[in-house]
């Protein structure tokens, strides 16, 4: 493990070659042919697996705050849901209340999974036993957070 920063040890660069999902801030142009355009407008993207990068726009005011999000911010665990949930392969939703549903408002607070989130997942994984607890699969306690 390397040196710890800000006193959290960093696994993250000891581990980056073996991830699955890698996550990070840029900034503008970043290297991968989908570059950031500043405050709104775009605030996130993903490369499904065996990529698994995602990106998020450091020029937005992000709220990591887990109860609320100011009129500024934009939610940082809600848009996370949303593009894990396009690594783990779901398209968007027209459901307004799925975390699928292709955006966000700033100040906009979401982090319930809907039945069609719900239904996404159970339709690409319940089949391969992932979502499998105890011989049955246990639909509705299925949770990102
Ligand atoms: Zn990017
Ligand atoms: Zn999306």
């Amino acid at each position: 493990m390397s040196m710890p920063r800000c006193g959290v040890a960093d696994i993250i660069n000891d581990y980056v070659g073996q991830a699955d999902l890698i996550l990070g801030f840029y900034r503008g142009e970043h290297g991968d042919g989908s570059a950031f355009d500043g405050p709104g407008g775009a605030l996130a993207h993903a490369f499904p697996p065996t990529t698994g990068r995602l990106h998020f726009d450091a020029d937005e005011i992000w709220s990591d705050s887990s109860y609320r999000v100011r009129s500024n911010q934009v939610d940082l665990v809600g848009i996370a849901m949303h593009e894990i949930g396009h690594l783990l392969g779901l398209d968007h939703s027209r459901d307004e209340l799925a975390i699928m549903f292709p955006g966000i408002a700033k100040g906009q607070f979401k982090r319930s999974l809907s039945f069609d989130d719900r239904d996404g997942l159970f339709t690409l994984y319940a089949d391969n036993n992932i979502l499998q607890l105890g011989g049955r699969v246990n639909y509705y306690n299925l949770f990102l957070c």
